[in-house]
């Protein structure tokens, strides 16, 4: 089997080693990752300058791997077209740094990776760490990420869904399968001033649930220390306004 990891952490990551580590011994692992952090890039491309590419050694004889600076979306594009000796059997992403829940799935690298992954045909799996302010520790979720992966692969996912999997810090209950919460941020601008007295803003905020009823979302299962697991579909189609909007006799 030929697995492409890559993440939006960097190609260097705690995650990603985590991930690298404790799947080695399923195929031929092939690394290609940003050369460095490029969290919440979404599914940006890079078309306005080349992209280099470089080398990084492993100790494993059958694990390559690439430094890209580029997105997450540039490394598994390239991945696929060009660096790999033929199509991967399987895409993994991750494992993040922090959480990626609801609708923040939008706006991760993270997910894009395997998103990308999924545009090429290929079955694909993003892992996140949902540890939001606390030190990252992969001891519990690079293991799982070992385990879980044959029962998924006996199953197989289904063309043109994807898999996001929020494994919560320290020991989990359990596994729960989920749809997407929804959610927004608040707070989200400060607002200061630099010491020319030009002003500038950084974002940051604080997440705000939107959903009435949270059962069976992926933000409370992970609330409630379970690895959620959503399957993720890419057509954004709305198909019953769809149906509805050929009423309207434009
Ligand atoms: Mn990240």
């Amino acid at each position: 089997m030929r697995i492409l990891i890559s993440n939006d952490d960097g190609i260097h990551a705690k995650g990603l080693e985590a991930l690298r580590q404790n799947i080695c011994g399923l195929g031929d692992v092939f690394v290609v990752a940003p050369d460095r952090e490029r969290s919440a890039t979404g599914h940006g491309i890079t078309v306005d300058r080349p992209l280099r590419i470089k080398e990084v050694h492993y100790k494993e004889k059958n694990t390559h791997g690439w430094a890209v600076d580029g997105t997450p979306a540039d490394c598994v594009k390239l991945a696929v077209e060009d660096l790999l000796p033929g199509k991967p059997d399987l895409v993994l992403a991750g494992i993040n740094i922090g959480p990626n829940l609801g609708t923040d799935v939008l706006y991760s690298g993270t997910v894009s990776a395997a998103i990308e992954g999924l545009i090429n045909g290929i079955p694909s799996i993003a892992f996140s760490l949902a540890c939001h302010h606390c030190e990252p520790d992969f001891s519990n979720a690079g293991p799982l990420v070992a385990e879980f992966l044959p029962q998924v692969m006996r199953h197989s996912i289904p063309p043109n869904t994807l898999i996001n999997i929020n494994i919560p810090s320290g020991k989990p209950k359990g596994f729960k399968v989920t749809r997407l919460g929804s959610r927004r941020y608040v707070n989200i601008f400060h607002k200061r001033e630099d010491p020319r007295g030009r002003i500038y803003y950084w974002m940051a905020g604080e997440p705000m649930e939107l959903d009435k009823d949270t059962s069976g979302t992926d933000v409370k299962a992970v609330e409630e220390g379970y690895i959620s697991i959503t399957p993720i579909k890419i057509d954004l189609t709305d198909y019953k306004t769809l149906d509805m909007m050929k009423e309207w006799n434009l």
